[in-house]
C-alpha cells in the first residue's frame, strides 16, 4: 500500500534522517509535517496497521474550548486543518468525516449562569472569539430534548468530531514518509553526541534524530534511552450505541459539566463516556485494554439527567447494540503534551502525554515538534517543552479532564 508496508530485508532502511517510533495519529502527523519540511523521515510501527491502538479507542472529538491560550492556539491552528484538510494533504476529495456540530457544555448548577459568564469572558479574552454563554432557555431552544432543569451552558459551533482513522491514514498518504509495520522498537543507541540508532526485531537503523509518539507506551520506549518521562496511564472506556429513533442525529457533543458524562451522535446512533464512573488506578501500558460491563448502565443513568431522552433509549437497548472499547490516556502531571527535545539527549525528540487531546491536537502538535527539530520554533517560544517540569515544579492545570 504505497509508503505504508510490511518491510523485508530488501526495503528496511539502514539507516534515517529521522526515526518516528508510533503510527498512532501522532506518529502519522509528525511524519507528514517532517516531510512538509524536506526531512526524510521513517515511522515504525509493530501493530499490522496504522492508527489501531489508542487512536482506534478515540471518541475523535475536537474542540477549541479550553481554558488556557496555550491550548486554545493550539486546537485553533489543528481546527483550522481538520477544515481544509484534503487540501493540507495534498488528496483532492480526501474525506475525513468532519461533523462540526458544536460542543455542548451544559450544566444544572444554580450558579451556573454566573460561573459560565466568566469563563467565557475569559474565553474570549485569551482568543476563543466565537465561544457563546447560553442560558437554559437558549440550550433548550437550539435543543429541545435538553431537560428543564438545565441553567447554563457553553456552546461553540465550530467543535466537533471526525473519524481518526481517516485522519492518521490521510497524514501518512499525504506524507513523503516511509511507515514500517510488525516493526518493534527493542533498543535506543546513544553515543557522545546523542542520540546514535534505533534497534527493532528486523535489524538497527542508523539516526541522529528519533522521535518518541508510541501513545501509552512512550514512558517504557524513553526508558530504552535511560529516560524517565513524568507520565501516567489511566484507563478510559466508550461505548457506541446502535441507531435509535429517539437520538437526534443534529445534536452536538453534550458534556454534563458536574459530571463529565457525554454523549454524540454517531450514525443514527451515539458515542458515549464518562472519565469519572468508575475509579481507575494507574496502570502499566497495555495492547488489549479491559472493559466492563458495569460501566454503559453508569453512563447510562447519568447522561439521561440532562438529556432525558436516554430514558427511553436505555429502557429498549439490548446487548447486542451496546459496543464497548477502551484505550489509555496518557496523563502529563499538567495534562499538556510534551513536546519537542528532550533535554539531556541530543536527537531525541518527544510528541506525547496528550492526556486525552491527542486526535484533536495532532496536526498544530505535530507540526511544532518538528519546528522544534528544524529550529524553526526556539525553545523558549514553546510552551509545551519538557523544561517545564525539569525543577521538579508540578504546574496544575485549570483544564477540565473531560473530552
Ligand atoms: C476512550 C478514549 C477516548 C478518547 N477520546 C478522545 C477525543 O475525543 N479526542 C481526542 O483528541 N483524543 C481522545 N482520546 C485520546 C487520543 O485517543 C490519544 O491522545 C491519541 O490517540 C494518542 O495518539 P498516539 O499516536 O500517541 O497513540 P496510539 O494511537 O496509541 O499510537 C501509538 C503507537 O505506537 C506503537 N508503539 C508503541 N510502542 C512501540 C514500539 N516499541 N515499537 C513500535 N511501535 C510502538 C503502538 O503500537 C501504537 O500504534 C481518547 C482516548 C481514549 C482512550
Amino acid at each position: 500500500m504505497g509508503n505504508i508496508i510490511v518491510p523485508d530485508t530488501q526495503t528496511f532502511p539502514s539507516q534515517a534522517e529521522v526515526v518516528i517510533i508510533g503510527g498512532g495519529v501522532l506518529g502519522a502527523a509528525t511524519a507528514f509535517y517532517a516531510s512538509q519540511a524536506g526531512l526524510d523521515a521513517v515511522v515504525l510501527e509493530m501493530r499490522d496497521s496504522l492508527g489501531s491502538l489508542t487512536t482506534a479507542a478515540s471518541e475523535e472529538c475536537f474542540r477549541a474550548q479550553f481554558s488556557e491560550p496555550e491550548n486554545v492556539a493550539m486546537m485553533k491552528a489543528s481546527i483550522a486543518v481538520f477544515e481544509n484538510f484534503a487540501e493540507v494533504i495534498g488528496i483532492p476529495g480526501y474525506d475525513i468525516n468532519l461533523h462540526q456540530q458544536g460542543y455542548l457544555f451544559f450544566t444544572a448548577d444554580p450558579s451556573g449562569p454566573e460561573k459560565l459568564q466568566a469563563q467565557v469572558a475569559h474565553q474570549r479574552s485569551i482568543g476563543l472569539d466565537d465561544v457563546e454563554f447560553w442560558t437554559g432557555d437558549e440550550v433548550r431552544h437550539h435543543f429541545p430534548w435538553a431537560s428543564p432543569l438545565v441553567t447554563a451552558a457553553t456552546w461553540r459551533a465550530k467543535d466537533g468530531w471526525l473519524s481518526a482513522h481517516e485522519l492518521t491514514y490521510g497524514f501518512a498518504k499525504g506524507s513523503r514518509a516511509r511507515f514500517l509495520l510488525r516493526t518493534k522498537v527493542t533498543g535506543l543507541l546513544v553515543d557522545n553526541l546523542g542520540v546514535a540508532g534505533v534497534e527493532t526485531n528486523r535489524g538497527t537503523i542508523a539516526t541522529r534524530t528519533v522521535v518518541i509518539a508510541a501513545g501509552p507506551f512512550s514512558g517504557k520506549v524513553a526508558q530504552l534511552a535511560g529516560v524517565e518521562l513524568p507520565l501516567t496511564l489511566l484507563r478510559r472506556q466508550k461505548f457506541i450505541v446502535a441507531p435509535h429513533p429517539e437520538i437526534p442525529q443534529n445534536g452536538p457533543m453534550t458534556i454534563d459539566l458536574n459530571s463529565g458524562a457525554f454523549w454524540r451522535p454517531e450514525v443514527g446512533g451515539a458515542a458515549l463516556g464518562w472519565a469519572d464512573a468508575l475509579p481507575e488506578q494507574p496502570a502499566e501500558p497495555l495492547e488489549k485494554v479491559p472493559t466492563e460491563w458495569t460501566f454503559p448502565p453508569l453512563v447510562l443513568e447519568e447522561v439521561m439527567k440532562l438529556s432525558p431522552f436516554w430514558e427511553k433509549v436505555a429502557a429498549e437497548l439490548k446487548r447486542e447494540d451496546v459496543f464497548l472499547s477502551a484505550g489509555q490516556y496518557t496523563i502529563t502531571p499538567d495534562h499538556k503534551p510534551i513536546l519537542g527535545p528532550y533535554p539531556d539527549v541530543p536527537g531525541l525528540f518527544l510528541n506525547v502525554g496528550y492526556s486525552g487531546h491527542g486526535v484533536m491536537g495532532s496536526p498544530e502538535g505535530s507540526r511544532y515538534v518538528v519546528a522544534t527539530i528544524t529550529g524553526e520554533l526556539r525553545p523558549e517560544d514553546n510552551p509545551f517543552s519538557y523544561e517545564r517540569f525539569a525543577h521538579g515544579v508540578v504546574v496544575v492545570s485549570a483544564e477540565k479532564m473531560v473530552l
